[in-house]
């Protein structure tokens, strides 16, 4: 518990949220900003910042719900038809809060409230550059 933590404070229910489901190790409540109806954060009850901070145990703890979670809010409304599932680690990376925290938002339309851009740099690196980098994530890999 981090007393200064607004998703601590929201997991000790010392601030109200619109709870859809809680156990010993996740609590998923709406996202105040309801980006499409249904948008939720499945937030771990450990104070852990990012997804840096996660161990193993923690992850699979945590990580394994969301299908679940998932499920339960496509099948609560037959016109979410898609969901994106995202998970943002550090300000570049638009994390406000910092308390790690999964968001589902449920898909309607194209021209709901939700947007991701992917941009395309498929001829930005040759074979070499990629396998130089890819041999330096494999090098810090753990385990
Ligand atoms: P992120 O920008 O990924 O860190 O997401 C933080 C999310 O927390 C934002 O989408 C906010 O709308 C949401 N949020 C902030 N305060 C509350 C609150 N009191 N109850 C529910 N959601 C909140
Ligand atoms: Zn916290």
């Amino acid at each position: 518990m981090d007393e200064n933590c607004i998703f601590c404070k929201i997991i000790n229910n010392e601030i109200p949220s619109t709870t859809i489901y809680e156990d010993d190790d996740i609590k998923a409540f709406f996202d105040i900003s309801q980006v499409t109806p249904g948008h939720t954060l499945v937030v771990p009850k450990k104070h852990v910042q990012d997804i840096f901070a996660y161990d193993e145990d923690l992850a699979e703890r945590v990580f394994k719900k969301v299908p679940m979670i998932a499920r339960a809010i496509k099948a609560s409304n037959p016109k979410i038809i898609g969901m994106n599932i995202c998970q943002n680690n550090g300000k570049i990376a638009y994390q406000s809060v910092m308390h790690s925290h999964i968001h589902l938002v449920p898909r309607y339309s194209n021209d709901d409230d939700f947007s991701m851009h992917w941009g395309d740099n498929t001829d930005l690196a040759s074979n070499d550059e990629l396998q130089a980098r890819a041999d330096k994530i494999k090098q810090n890999l753990e385990g």
